[in-house]
């Protein structure tokens, strides 16, 4: 999983296209993330109590890894991110400005 939580992504298509915000979480063995505000989907939500009501609230859906692009906290682009292999730690680095990430 090249992306993680609190990753900043750039979205690439869909209805959110063109939008950066942060991911919340990432499905791993799905190979998807849940990205804030992006993907808002409403989730009807039941009664706790008896008496109350229901509601329906938005939150986000989760989407595929392959719509966004991560966005560089150093150099601020829309990245792909590479590996680094330094005294045998694997460490992300931006294919644009070189830069561990
Ligand atoms: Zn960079």
């Amino acid at each position: 999983m090249k992306l993680k939580k609190g990753d900043n992504v750039l979205i690439i298509s869909g209805k959110d296209k063109g939008r950066t915000a942060k991911i919340l979480k990432s499905l791993v063995k799905e190979k998807m993330i849940l990205v804030e505000g992006i993907n808002m989907k409403r989730k009807h939500v039941k009664p706790k109590k008896e008496g109350e009501k229901g509601q329906v609230v938005p939150v986000p859906a989760p989407m595929q890894i392959s719509n966004v692009k991560l966005v560089c906290p150093k150099c601020g682009k829309a990245t792909r991110v590479g590996y680094k292999i330094e005294n045998g730690k694997k460490n992300r680095i931006c294919k644009k400005c070189q830069s561990q990430i």
